[in-house]
């Protein structure tokens, strides 16, 4: 794992060129779950459908300055931050704005605005108390490869990957371990994969055990213990714009979230130690 230097926050990108995959429910409710064991968490959101803000309860109106502004107006990770219900969780908000970054951004640097912005971030808080440091930045990405996933992917020190549990999950998954290993080759060639989170996993059907069967013969160790359920519940919450650990802390969504949150810091640990 790349190192991190202290005051520099870990820096995970959630992504998956497929939608639908449980990317944006993955971000706010890892998000969720670690801001409640302790950490301070900042979640950016990076797709320009902005699910994750409204998920974390941010209206379409109160998002005075996006993750547009970080990306083509050099403006702070920690200015455009707001506060949710959450205690320690932050995000950085997004709206249809996002669609524009490709034709405004022309500089040879494009790929690499999200990267200076969290090294700002870092620079900022390696005088502060540990306890006002962002631990964590979580990106949610959108459903695709484009300039803002590779801005995702040049930020980051590891990727986290959503795969559900259906039946043409294995098909972009190739294609995304291949992206990958190209960003590694150039953008940013301390990239890891921290893990493989399989999700809406249906323990009744024979489907999502064999989906579940093939993702683990593919990546191997890589692949979570922790299997988030379909929970109608986590399919509920983000319509009252609440992580489902605020919404309905006892169901099997929310365990299954703080399960993988503590799977996560064990696993960066490891990697520390090692
Ligand atoms: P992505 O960000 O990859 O497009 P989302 O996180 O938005 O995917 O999830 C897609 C849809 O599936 C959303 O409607 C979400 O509420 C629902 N969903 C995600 N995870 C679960 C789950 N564990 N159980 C039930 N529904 C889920
Ligand atoms: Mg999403």
């Amino acid at each position: 794992m790349g190192a991190t230097r202290p005051g520099e926050p870990r820096t995970l990108a959630v992504a998956n060129q497929k939608g639908g995959v449980g990317k944006t429910t993955t971000a706010i409710n890892l998000g969720t779950a670690l801001a409640s064991i302790g950490e301070r968490v900042l979640i950016i959101d990076l797709d320009p459908q902005g699910n994750a803000s409204t998920g974390l309860g941010i209206d379409v109106d109160s998002r005075p300055r996006t993750a547009f502004d970080v990306l083509t107006g050099g403006l702070g990770l920690v200015e455009c931050a707001l506060a949710t219900a959450v205690p320690g969780l932050y995000v950085v908000p997004a709206n249809s704005d996002l669609v524009g970054v490709e034709s405004t951004l022309t500089d040879a640097n494009r790929p690499y605005k999200l990267r200076d912005a969290v090294a700002a971030l870092g620079a900022r808080q390696r005088n502060l108390p540990p306890d006002q440091q962002f631990k964590y930045i979580l990106i949610d990405c959108p459903p695709s490869l484009n300039l803002l996933t590779l801005n995702a992917l040049s930020a980051a020190n590891a990727v986290l990957v959503p795969v559900q549990c259906e039946f043409f999950a294995l098909e972009g998954i190739s294609q995304l371990k291949e992206s990958i290993d190209q960003i590694r080759a150039t953008l940013n060639p301390s990239l890891e994969i921290q893990g493989v989170v399989l999700t809406m996993h249906d323990a009744r059907t024979t489907l999502s055990r064999e989906v579940a069967d093939n993702v683990r013969a593919f990546f191997g160790p890589k692949v979570y213990e922790t299997i988030i359920p379909r929970n109608t519940r986590v399919a509920e919450a983000p319509s009252h714009g609440k992580p489902i650990l605020l919404y309905d802390f006892d169901c099997a969504g929310s365990q299954a979230y703080i399960r993988l949150a503590t799977e996560i810091i064990e696993r960066e640990g490891r990697n520390k130690a090692a």
